[in-house]
């Protein structure tokens, strides 16, 4: 038997997808369900593979075609290139998998000098037949036979100058016959014609639009959207029914809810006398939807009626176009309706409670990654605006303010009740008091990982990072962009969901959550399996965690407790002292500090465990940069000359001399490779008091806290291990310290001891680890960098990006794990220490915690929870549980 290659639209359903396409498969149902679709038929995408083989049409297909357009004109009872009355078609495009406007479409096929004037008298409107014909001419020359779409547009141009008219539909029949006239001769002009032979226009345009699969913009969107090149594109054949009959017709588009939203409304908007496309160019304004109430009373029942009918049997909201030709409705297309975070939301809860759908179900139809437009201001995205630079959308939300480059003035003109945003190349953990000031962070430099990234995201600020186009110079106090130079307290609006700064003030739309947002976390929480836990610093951060659902800390890192104004400068004594001694004075001063930060901590998060990681970053992150010793002692120098008085001279000497030391400990400290170098357990190792004093501060909170009453489960974590001894060594001596601390409390503390995975040979060797090890967490900042062997500060803005337009690698791994590498040593490291410990708490705390791929990656190779910023714990929960629904069978 001859393979099939025309499905008529009752042969197929909304299962032939693959088969008939998007668009075909719709149609189908449809008319399978007895919605009034136009007749029409579909060529399979089997054909256009078979097309793309032998670079023309398979055998059997124009024949198949032929009888089907046999059979539509027995049933419209019209003649394709009949002289009076006759049969036109739409020629449309389908994917199985919708790539909206990036395949083509011709309108009107079956016109000719001939059939023209036959559908103007059939019609009575002969304005009507030749703006037809001109559309068709126009369509073929620039799908059929590729001439550029602005040639005909010049000519039209020059017509409608001519005949003084401001828009397409001031043109008469007469200068539309012009506009005929002249885009034949465009046509001409390339050495083409225009087929007057109906059949022809058919053939040349199915093949057109099978190749249409293979243009320039079709491959870049599926490259981007992760579709195989292989499916080919169906193509529909349907009879041009008309909303531009007159009066009583028109056309439009409807959703089955508002689509904003998500009110249970059929909402949407038509044109009277129209077509498709004038809906689309917004030549005339649309009238929203219920006006039709009024205008066609019945038409308007029956499109309502169809919308509830589809909406129950596709069981999600549907996107409908639709004509009205001589007060007859006909349905053009249904698909799944495009939402806002907050319509998806309302749409997924209140379908459940109409038992539409489940809840598992409800759990799915909402992107993680929306959520966050639903917990931060936004960039109204009607408002106009103006571009002046891109950099990575490092922490999302949208701020205004005035630029200022200092953290310093950032605090003080936020004092004074103004908004800022903190413009800096770079933060540093000395800018935290700036950006706590300012409402929105830009840096030229940095990555997704940078200082300013995470602590934004951490802060729950907007930041936009690493954009380089933008060069600020902090010694004059500039900035430029695009051209223009901006200086403090000039505003800007910075995008930190796009990474997109604008000019001057854009206007916010500002957060509301709503109960379903609160009703569907919910459901999330009952259904995943993962926990979700936040990385949170301050008890502040600790506070918004909870509210936003976590149920513990993954990671407090505590040097963040060390940068606050009272205690920089005993950090800093810590670090300059000369011998053991000193260091423990220092860190006897920094112990009631470090102590009462936990005891906050502990009763934020009563009953709940917070993970709480010894020091880990280089000591020189505590201590100015050399630059900018050099600079100061520079200029004391220079003050020096200018000194009037022997005291003055002394105090300059002694500031000079203190610079110089600082100076000396910080070359000391100098590597090519910190982030290699002398920092997380190894610093602990070498001054074991500090590790000590962080315990102690740990043992005596958690005593404090429990005599309160509270419940409290701390466990106490050490970064970069690489090695078990390095853990082994250290877990003797802090255990010895911890048990010391009970005695003197008089109370017994039940805390774990743990590990960070985040070296790579921690990974390999982690059945050994998981001897010394009562828990690990990944993390995967660094297990990223030196798996990769990427710097986490430089490689996104240096080369990182450019890979990943480059396909080199699908994502940047910073941002989502890269699960062939760095989660196979993931996997590999948990079956480990599982081994040698089956009860192995095991978690991840890199910024990779809050994405939604990794969080389903995680619950494949069996984590206990992700920790994220506080702000990204809905989304963490929300994205824990689609991953529990969709691997639910597998399990
Ligand atoms: C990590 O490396 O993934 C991590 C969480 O630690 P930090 O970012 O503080 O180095
Ligand atoms: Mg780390």
């Amino acid at each position: 038997m001859a393979k099939k290659y025309v499905y008529f639209f009752e042969e197929g359903s909304a299962k032939m997808k693959d088969l008939l396409g998007g668009k075909g498969a719709n149609l189908c149902e449809m008319k399978r369900i007895g919605l009034p679709v136009p007749e029409g038929f579909v060529i399979t995408t089997e054909a256009c593979k078979e097309f793309f083989e032998k670079n023309d049409f398979p055998e059997g297909l124009w024949e198949e075609v032929l009888r089907a357009m046999a059979e539509l004109e027995r049933r419209t009872g019209k003649k394709f290139g009949g002289e009076d009355n006759p049969l036109l078609v739409s020629v449309r495009s389908g994917a199985p998998i919708s790539m909206p406007g990036m395949m083509d479409t011709i309108l009107n096929l079956g016109l000719n000098d001939k059939t023209v004037e036959g559908l103007a008298k059939a019609t009575n409107n002969p304005r009507f037949a030749y703006d037809s014909y001109r559309r068709l001419i126009q369509m073929f020359g620039n799908v059929v036979l590729g001439i550029e779409h602005n040639e005909f547009e010049d000519v039209l141009d020059k017509i409608k100058k001519k005949y003084n008219a401001k828009q397409d539909v001031d043109l008469d029949v007469n200068a539309l016959k012009e506009v005929v006239k002249e885009f034949k001769k465009v046509i001409e002009k390339h050495g083409k014609n225009f087929p007057q032979d109906p059949y022809e226009q058919l053939r040349m345009a199915i093949r057109a639009v099978f190749e249409s699969w293979n243009n320039e913009r079709a491959i870049v969107y599926r490259r981007i959207n992760n579709i195989p090149d292989d499916m080919g594109t169906a193509v529909n054949i349907v009879t041009m029914v008309f909303g531009n009959m007159g009066n009583d017709s028109a056309t439009g588009v409807a959703f089955t809810r508002n689509p904003s939203t998500g009110e249970k409304e059929l909402y949407g908007e038509y044109l009277v006398n129209a077509q498709g496309e004038d809906v689309v160019a917004g030549i005339r304004t649309p009238k929203p939807v219920s006006e039709l109430a009024n205008e066609m009373p019945e038409v308007y029942d029956q499109l309502k009626n169809i919308a509830e009918i589809l909406e129950k049997h596709y069981r999600d909201m549907q996107d409908i176009e639709f004509t009205i030709e001589r007060r007859k409705l006909y349905i053009l297309q249904t698909r799944t309706g495009k939402r806002t975070a907050k319509a998806a939301v309302k749409i997924a809860v209140d379908m459940v409670n109409e038992g539409l759908i489940t809840k598992e179900e409800a759990i799915l139809r909402v992107e993680p990654r929306h959520i966050d437009t639903l917990l931060h201001p936004s960039v109204d995205p009607k408002a106009e605006k103006v571009v002046i630079g891109k950099g990575l959308n490092a922490s999302p939300g949208a701020a205004v303010g005035k630029i200022v480059f200092d953290p310093d003035r950032a605090v003080e003109l936020a004092e004074k009740g103004e908004d800022v945003i903190l413009v800096r190349p770079e933060t540093t953990p000395d800018d935290i008091h700036g950006m706590a000031a300012a409402k929105g962070i830009l840096t030229s430099r940095g990555g997704m990982t940078s200082h300013a990234a995470v602590v934004a995201r951490a802060m729950g600020k907007p930041a936009v990072v690493g954009c380089e186009e933008i060069k600020i110079d902090l010694k004059t106090g500039k900035m430029f962009a695009r051209g223009k130079v901006y200086k403090e307290g000039d505003i800007i609006t910075i995008d930190g969901t796009s990474g997109e700064v604008y000019d001057g003030k854009v206007p916010l739309i500002m957060p509301e959550i709503g109960g379903e947002l609160d009703i569907l976390l919910h459901w999330a929480d009952e259904i995943r399996k993962l926990g979700v836990r936040a990385n949170a610093d301050t008890p502040e951060q600790a506070k918004k965690a909870r509210e936003f659902g976590a149920e513990g800390i993954g990671l407090a890192r505590t040097e963040h407790m060390f940068f606050g104004e009272d205690r920089l400068p005993i950090m800093q004594e810590m670090i300059m002292a000369r011998d053991e001694k000193e260091r423990r004075a220092a860190l006897n001063k920094l112990l009631p500090m470090q102590r009462e930060d936990f005891v906050e901590f502990f009763r934020v998060m009563e009953g709940y465990p917070v993970i709480i990681r010894l020091l880990d970053p280089p000591l020189h992150e505590f201590l100015p940069s050399r630059e900018e010793l050099r600079d100061e002692i520079e200029e004391l120098k220079y003050k020096l000359k200018e000194a009037k008085s022997p005291k003055e001279i002394d105090e300059i000497m002694e500031k000079i001399n203190e610079k110089k030391k600082i100076l000396s400990v910080v070359n000391n400290l100098h590597e090519f490779n910190p982030m290699l170098g002398f920092r997380g357990c190894r610093l602990g190792i070498i001054y074991p008091e500090i590790y000590e004093m962080q315990v102690r501060a740990i043992i005596q909170a958690a005593a404090q806290v429990k005599k309160e009453g509270r419940e409290i489960y701390p466990e106490i974590m050490i970064p970069l291990v690489g090695h078990v001894n390095e853990l082994r060594i250290l877990r003797e001596k802090l255990e010895r310290v911890a048990k010391e601390e009970m005695e003197k409390e008089g109370v017994e503390i039940k805390y774990m001891f743990g590990t960070m995975i985040e070296v790579p040979r921690a990974a390999l060797t982690a059945d050994e680890i998981a001897e010394v090890a009562e828990f690990f967490s990944f993390g995967t900042n660094d297990l990223t960098q030196m798996t990769f062997g990427f710097s986490r500060d430089d490689a996104e803005a240096k080369f990182l990006r450019k890979y990943v337009e480059m396909g080199i690698l699908p994502e940047d791994p910073f941002k989502s794990v890269d699960r062939k590498g760095v989660g196979k040593l993931m996997k590999m490291c948990i079956e480990l220490g599982r081994k040698t410990r089956p009860d192995l708490e095991v978690g991840i705390c890199g910024e990779q915690g809050g994405d939604p791929n990794t969080i389903e990656f995680c619950h494949i190779i069996g984590l206990n929870y992700v920790s994220c910023s506080p702000y990204r714990v809905p989304i963490a929960r929300l994205a824990a549980a689609q991953a529990a629904v969709k691997h639910k069978k597998e399990e």
